[in-house]
């Protein structure tokens, strides 16, 4: 296997100079050198081979024992150093201190077409940012990681990638819903890949630490590598950086709302620096389109992180990077200027995104997506299925028939009382009125309607059925949902029985729609 590493982070950041694998507080450093653990008995399970010939890896060397025992952390590959790094977070609103890679184990960055990887292993065992936990990853988890890396990056959302799926053959203790209900379950280890892993969080550790001497380097090191549109210098190079952070967080959130995506855990360790969606953890789909929805149990009371709230979180955590990288500009109006905009520029965005997902090109139409959006919350009503739907309805459509062509949407069609379908043939007459005074036909609205409401999505029970049969040692499904997903928004005329709504036992399942934290 010929790979061309090319290291950057460990090259040009400072590392903490000590070598033991102890947890403690890392100061004066970006990252500190580790070892993987070793496993018992790998096995690859899943290989994404989009991403293995963006790597540059082939086929035939991903069948091989080297590909296996290094992307399972077994081997270290000659002249590498594997390392994780240093980041604090703010967890559900509060400082959390010093958290880091507690079970991430970067392995090396490669470069292949001109594009910067860094390969990274997740379950790899202890770091010095272990914490209390055991460093290792479980096979559900891992799974849902896997598939969703892939799905989101097919559906055109900024995400981190995933190379391989694999299992260690450890087994792993765990307290799913943490109530004293511990058991073991098969260890996994994922590889995944993004241009850089850094996170909000390794800003604000040093801001908090007042170690701003490796803080502009991180802040340096960050624009030149991965903002080499910003050519400014001094505070304004600084201004630059956080505004570009705030258009592409914009950004990643407005397309996680058209897809119905909602991450579960946006604590500022899990923000990329690069608007990328990372760490999937107790993340979930929208199913029926509930504003107020959250799959994770850990925060059920708050619903901090819930679907209607991801924009405003996206503003917070911009706040607390803009607080870390204060340091390096000693001046707030230009800052407080920049996180000001965040809030109308959300809004143009998202209304754009959502007048797209209905076909309307022309004029604005915000009162009839907000109208939409209180419509759709009415009754249990599939995001998904709605809107792919919608693109069959025709400019000359009477309202009753539109509204029957996005009937299979609603869970449950027999109990929807006259006063909601009321409402609904009332927003009909609307829509029906603004696709009249667009130009384009019915045709070719289809078209690109459909290019941006996915007909497929990872819906949480389709990653549970995957996750119970490869319990099983079925791999089949992880197989099948991936190749799906790679055409999200394609007919797929044979997959149709995946185009469908959540069925009933998966409304209260656990790994469903309850999911906590445990991974
Ligand atoms: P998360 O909630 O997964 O974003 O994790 C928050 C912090 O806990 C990060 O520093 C993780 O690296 C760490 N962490 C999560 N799970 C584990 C684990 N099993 N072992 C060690 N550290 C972990
Ligand atoms: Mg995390």
């Amino acid at each position: 296997m010929k790979l061309n590493i090319r290291n950057t982070f460990s090259k040009e950041l400072p590392a903490d100079k000590i070598l033991e694998n102890n947890r403690r507080q890392v100061v004066g450093a970006c990252f500190s050198y580790v070892t993987p653990k070793k496993t018992a008995k790998p096995k690859v399970l899943h290989v994404s081979d989009e991403m293995l010939a963006e790597i540059g890896v082939t086929k035939e060397d991903a069948e091989s024992e080297e590909f296996l025992h290094v992307f399972t952390g077994n081997t270290t590959l000659k002249n590498t150093h594997p390392y994780a790094m240093c980041y604090g977070g703010h967890q559900f609103g509060n400082w959390a201190g010093q958290l880091g890679d507690g079970r991430a184990i970067n392995l090396f960055e490669i470069n292949h077409n001109n594009q910067q990887w860094a390969i990274q292993l997740k379950g790899a065992g202890e770091t010095p940012y272990s914490r209390t936990a055991d460093g290792l990853a479980v096979l559900r988890s891992s799974v849902r990681e896997h598939l969703c890396s892939e799905a989101m990056y097919h559906l055109g959302v900024p995400t981190t990638r995933s190379l391989s799926l694999s299992l260690t053959g450890d087994r792993v203790l765990r307290d799913i819903m943490y109530n004293g209900n511990a058991a073991y379950e098969k260890g996994a280890v994922v590889c995944r890949a993004a241009p850089s892993f850094i996170r909000f969080g390794n800003f604000e550790i040093l801001a908090a630490r007042q170690d701003y001497d490796t803080l502009k380097k991180l802040t340096d090191y960050t624009i030149q590598h991965f903002y080499p549109e910003i050519t400014s210098e001094g505070k304004q190079k600084y201004l630059d950086f956080l505004t570009e952070v705030r258009n592409r967080t914009i950004e990643m959130i407005v397309h996680w709302q058209r897809v119905g995506f909602v991450h579960g855990v946006m604590n500022t360790d899990n923000m990329s620096i690069l608007g990328l969606t990372i760490d999937y953890g107790p993340y979930g789909w929208l199913e029926d389109f509930d504003t107020e929805w959250t799959p994770n149990t850990t925060d059920a009371k708050n619903r901090r992180y819930r679907f209607g709230n991801q924009a405003y979180i996206g503003m917070w955590n911009l706040y607390k990077l803009a607080n870390a990288i204060y340091g390096l500009i000693e001046e707030t109006d230009s800052l407080q200027e920049i996180l000001d905009a965040y809030e109308n520029l959300y809004t143009n965005k998202y209304e754009l995104m959502m007048q797209e997902k209905l076909g309307l090109y022309q004029n604005n139409h915000t009162n009839l997506i907000s109208e939409l959006e209180k419509t759709l919350q009415l009754t249990e009503t599939d995001y998904t299925i709605f809107f792919r739907n919608l693109a069959t309805v025709s400019k000359l459509d009477t309202v009753e028939i539109a509204f029957n062509k996005i009937k299979k949407a609603f869970y449950i069609i027999e109990g929807l009382t006259s006063s909601v379908k009321d409402t609904w043939l009332h927003w009909f007459e609307k829509y029906r009125d603004a696709l009249q005074a667009e130009k384009i036909n019915d045709t070719e609205r289809k078209l690109k309607m459909n290019a941006v409401n996915p007909k497929y999505v990872l819906r949480n029970y389709m990653a549970q059925l995957a996750i119970d049969e490869a319990d099983d040692g079925n791999y089949q499904l992880i197989n099948e949902l991936y190749e799906i997903l790679k055409k999200p928004y394609a007919e797929q005329p044979e997959n149709e029985k995946w185009f469908a709504k959540r069925p009933e036992w998966a409304k209260h399942k656990i790994g469903c729609s309850m999911l906590s934290c445990s991974s």
